[in-house]
């Protein structure tokens, strides 16, 4: 996921932290942990005196009978006191653990997931009161954020500073202070940072070219965390004014800036942190690190207008690799036994991202292309899998959406990160995917193939305008389906579209569903997930349905093709669509992406014998969402004989299907390869007679 544009999480809900897990014990805990092994010793010292007594000699027995029994009732009570205190432990420890995690997600403004985590800790430790103090936080910060959205006062992006000028979500409203229309662009961008992991801070020297949109500028907007300290800026070679308001930068030239040379500027600056989470969400700890544009670690303009080749010269200390865009070519030795790492990408990078750890590493090729697999020691012998992954899905989408953008692709484990995350030629992987649940295991390749895909969808093609985030996440999520199909075949593909419906229906019971249009990347509460990601992948594989594999296939590449290392907005994306298949859309976009809900049917079936063996069959569906949808629409006759399978138009309120089959019909199924995202249809008489004749 590239949470750049969208959630850069999958919702995994249901497991804490590894890192959580290496906390400590709390008083409570210690005490009862103190119990339990009070109740083994108890046990043991009860079976020795009872395996002393059957020792003695036959003379010395007499009585021995009942104190043994004595005794092994003792040393029961105790194991089963011990036992039940061990795991009224471990579930207090796993509570107080979702608890942090979920305050962790909550200062990240990721209250969906702070719920589950909440939820869990609830479960397990029903008589702490932590978990529901936390929930009623959650359901403020809710109320506050509907409050504001009503308001149009503005929202809060995840991380708290990670807006940009360029995501004008439709819904955004007026005077939004993340997002400013840069009045330049940036068209070469280099970094020389040192990370300094131990007090989560860094110091950096960033030089880039920057000119202006149109005419001359003097004066220009750069956005830059307000946890980094400017310590000198020049534009020019010359001393420039700088003014600070929050996270953005104004300065101002001492000479015009023009379109065609620009001017370069220069700033150094130190940066952030009291611990390893950084305000904006990032980490910077000898476990490992990562930074990404949307904390503004760096100074650019915003970063879904960021289009830069980039340079990147990071410096870790001793023990730690440091991963940046574009490929390695240098690698150097630094003070106090540290490496400087050169980075180089010469393509358009999306915005600047870097990330470091204690890695082991493993290499390989998918094609031509390297492939790194970067892993902590303790998860190191997944890297095979991994790679394995890799080189499938950049195969798969290479035949799908092109050559790969980038130099190479480098896979890294980072801590907290509650998912993947994939910025230009990278792919970061949260330690969570490594932890021990079956769910995230089952969807693991899924997530692999999802964060490859980002290199296409969100990297070479950067996303702007309404319902940005459908472009780089819904697109994403469809290829991860697509690859689920190619390597474990149709019924996987089948059951992977199913849990997308699934995901969409489950995710959109509680938040009021937002329209794809109108979602906003840098305000993902909600439906986000369940809309951009889910219902987002589903709407691709109901314009395949409509326009066929092959204009399908030509749009997608066609929109990629003629925006190399550039933007595209939905419209764009229509307009390729309409042009490879020939056919007006408005419709098709406008039932999906600018309205809430879906298909819902009310359905009924009548069948009657026509003599001679022959059954005719009259199926009725009735439209209760308004307006009604215009689709295609499967449906299937069940008979003894076996099963026939017809699509027809869904048009108006109510549509009259007519099947003859050469037996008595058992059952029908109403899009029964789950083509269409459908609630689930209702029978509009249970009771009717049928089959009648
Ligand atoms: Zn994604």
């Amino acid at each position: 996921m590239n949470r750049a544009l969208a959630a850069g999480v999958l919702v995994l809900g249901g497991q804490c932290g590894v890192d959580a897990q290496r906390r400590n014990p709390t008083g409570t805990a210690t005490v009862m942990a103190v119990l339990t092994l009070i109740f083994a010793i108890t046990a043991i010292v009860a079976i020795g005196y009872a395996i002393r007594l059957l020792s003695r000699p036959t003379e010395e027995r007499a009585g021995r009978g009942w104190r043994v029994a004595l005794l092994l009732v003792v040393a029961c009570a105790a194991l089963g006191l011990g036992g039940y205190n061990a795991v009224l432990v471990q579930r207090r420890n796993a509570a107080k653990q979702a608890v942090e995690r979920g305050r962790e997600l909550m200062q990240r403004g990721k209250t969906g997931e702070a719920e589950q985590e909440f939820r869990r800790a609830q479960e397990l430790d029903p008589k702490s009161k932590a978990p529901q103090e936390e929930l009623d936080k959650v359901a403020k910060a809710r109320d506050e954020a509907r409050r504001r959205a009503e308001q149009g006062t503005g929202t809060v992006a995840p991380g708290g500073a990670g807006g940009a000028a360029g995501a004008a979500g439709r819904s955004a409203p007026a005077g939004h202070p993340q997002r400013r229309e840069s009045q330049v662009r940036i068209t070469r961008y280099e970094i020389d940072v040192t990370l300094d992991v131990q007090k989560h801070s860094l110091s950096a020297e960033a030089r880039f070219v920057v000119q202006a949109k149109r005419g001359t500028v003097r004066e220009f907007d750069l956005a830059l965390s307000p946890q980094c300290a400017v310590q000198l800026l020049t534009v020019g070679g010359k001393s420039a004014e700088r003014k600070r308001e929050g996270e953005w930068l104004t300065i101002t030239s001492q000479r015009p800036i023009d379109a065609r040379q620009g001017a370069e500027v220069y700033i150094r600056y130190k940066g952030f942190g009291k611990n390893r989470l950084l305000p904006a969400g990032d980490v910077l700890s000898p476990e490992g690190s990562y930074l990404r544009p949307e904390s503004r670690w760096c100074p650019a303009i915003g970063y879904l207008e960021f289009r830069s080749p980039v340079t990147a010269r990071v410096t870790v200390p001793r023990g730690q690799m440091a991963l940046g865009p574009g490929r390695l070519v240098a690698q150097q030795p630094a003070p106090d036994g540290g490496t400087t790492y050169v980075w180089e990408c010469p393509q358009n990078a999306m915005g600047v991202a870097l990330a470091a750890g204690p890695w082991q590493k493993l290499e390989g090729k998918a094609g031509d292309l390297p492939v790194t697999v970067l892993l902590w020691k303790k998860h190191a012998s997944r890297a095979a899998h991994i790679l394995a992954v890799t080189k499938r899905a950049v195969a798969l989408f290479e035949e799908l959406y092109g050559p790969f953008p980038y130099d190479k692709l480098a896979l890294g484990e980072i801590p907290f990160f509650p998912g993947g995350y994939s910025p230009s030629s990278m792919i970061l992987l949260g330690e969570i995917l490594f932890e021990d649940n079956r769910r995230i295991a089952k969807q693991f390749d899924a997530i692999i193939a999802h964060e490859v895909a980002h290199q296409w969808w969100g990297n070479l093609v950067v996303p702007q305008g309404p319902g940005a985030g459908w472009l780089a996440e819904g697109f994403a999520e469809y290829a991860s389906i697509l690859y689920v199909g190619e390597t474990s075949g149709e019924k996987a593909f089948r059951r992977a579209l199913w849990d997308a419906k699934q995901q969409y229906h489950f995710l959109n019971q509680n938040p009021p569903e937002e329209a794809i249009i109108d979602t906003d990347p840098f305000n993902q509460q909600g439906s986000y997930t369940g809309v951009v990601y889910s219902k987002g992948a589903y709407v691709l594989h109901m314009l395949r349905q409509v326009i066929g594999d092959d204009a399908f296939r030509a749009a997608l590449r066609g929109f990629l093709d003629d925006r190399r290392f550039g933007v595209g907005t939905i419209d764009e994306f229509r307009a390729e669509a309409e042009e490879h298949s020939g056919r007006k859309l408005d419709g098709f976009f406008n039932q999906w992406l600018e309205r809430v809900g879906t298909i819902e049917l009310v359905y009924d079936w009548q069948a009657r014998s026509l003599g001679g063996g022959e059954w005719e069959t009259i199926v009725t569906l009735d439209q209760t969402s308004d307006p009604p949808y215009k689709m295609p629409i499967d449906l299937q006759i069940v008979t003894r004989a076996g099963r026939s399978l017809d699509t027809g138009e869904l048009t108006g309120t109510h549509s009259e299907f007519r099947f003859v089959t050469r037996d008595e019909p058992q059952d029908i199924d109403i899009d029964p390869r789950d083509n269409l995202l459908l609630a689930v249809p209702k029978r509009k008489s249970a009771s009717a007679p049928q089959p009648s004749s």
